[in-house]
């Protein structure tokens, strides 16, 4: 090792799913929404110029977050806009988990990037296990801690928590701020939106990437308590100020006021995902109850890493983690009927 590398802060990066080359695969691997963003974005793209971006962009994101304030019922204040829920995920992590002796907890089976953050920030952190369900004891969160996070629904199980039992959660730890990472809520759960008027330690982390059908747009977003988000802002005004580009402040608001479109979209998705699960258990899967826009499941009989090599040859891509406790397991993403219609074809002769 060169001297000047023991100076060096020393990372293992997140892997994000595959982004193939090849536009011919059938995706079902990030968990990306099959149909377009709402009508008024791509108008609103097509009628564009530089004009919208020459221009450092406004900070405060004040458009998008009046209209996302409108939209959810909250005040102005309590929004913070980021580059994606990632981009609002890092910097909470970097605002909020700073006890250096007490470990922040999150499930050993969830979303891969909060053990990437606590790494990067050096944030000791604990990862309690699931149940032989893949649900979270509220209990095992009841211990001394630096912080909570999880995903509601959680990833990659599409496992729903109850907003009684996250409440639960959120009221005994008064002294810790608790993060529900919401990035699949509006394909059946209920939010945890409501408890943040109640509690001074809860924050709700959506996006735009999954049910709004704008992964390359980059935009999510934390709802939480005025004081909350000023320590955020902070944060971020600290760091980096020009974060969210023009065409993506300007097209979020056209998403968020179609509330009509929104709603179908979701709600297209959802049925697609009702009726592929009767298909996959008539082909002899099992699977959670996924309130997500996938389905994470495994075969009675033919390993999980069998099915996804040969469906990755028959140019249809889903997710395999060779990881403790689901390596026997894939993560299908919801697509359109069309494309879930060829997957079961596909899978018919695999298995
Ligand atoms: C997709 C996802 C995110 C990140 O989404 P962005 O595209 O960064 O908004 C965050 N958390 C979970 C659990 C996700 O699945």
């Amino acid at each position: 090792m060169m001297k000047w590398e023991e100076n060096v802060r020393k990372v293992v990066p997140y892997v994000p799913g595959e982004q193939p080359k090849d536009k011919n695969v059938i995706k079902l691997n990030t968990n990306e929404n099959p149909y377009p963003p709402a009508p008024g974005v791509e108008e609103l793209m097509n009628t564009m110029t530089y004009q919208d971006f020459r221009l450092y962009p406004d900070t405060d994101a004040t458009e998008l977050t009046k209209s996302l304030a409108k939209f959810y019922g909250v005040r102005e204040s309590q929004i913070f806009v980021g580059v994606g829920s990632d981009d609002v995920l890092g910097m909470a992590f970097m605002t909020f988990f700073n006890n250096t002796e007490k470990p922040v907890l999150f499930p050993d089976i969830t979303y891969s990037f909060y053990d990437v953050w606590a790494d990067l920030y050096r944030i000791p952190y604990k990862q309690i296990p699931l149940d032989e369900d893949f649900h979270i004891r509220k209990e095992d969160y009841l211990i001394e801690n630096g912080g909570i996070i999880f995903p509601n629904p959680n990833a990659p199980t599409g496992v729903l928590e109850s907003v009684n039992d996250i409440e639960d959660i959120v009221k005994a730890n008064p002294e810790s701020v608790v993060i529900i990472d919401e990035a699949y809520i509006d394909f059946g759960g209920q939010s945890c939106l409501p408890l943040v008027e109640k509690y001074e330690n809860l924050m709700v982390v959506q996006t735009f990437s999954k049910s709004r059908s704008m992964a390359g747009m980059r935009i999510g977003f934390a709802i939480a308590n005025e004081k909350m988000i000023d320590y955020l802002k902070a944060a971020k005004f600290s760091y980096n100020s020009y974060t969210m580009n023009m065409p993506s402040l300007i097209m979020g608001v056209a998403s968020v006021e179609d509330k009509a479109y929104f709603e179908q979209t979701c709600e297209k998705i959802i049925t697609t995902r009702e009726w592929f699960k009767k298909e996959m258990k008539a082909l002899g899967f099992v699977f959670t109850d996924s309130y997500s826009n996938f389905l994470f499941a495994e075969h009675k009989s033919v390993p999980a890493k069998e099915i996804f090599d040969k469906l990755k040859e028959k140019k249809i891509y889903v997710r395999y983690w060779n990881k403790a406790r689901i390596n026997n397991r894939l993560r299908i993403t919801i697509g359109t009927d069309e494309q879930m219609q060829q997957l079961i074809e596909a899978l018919k002769e695999i298995v």
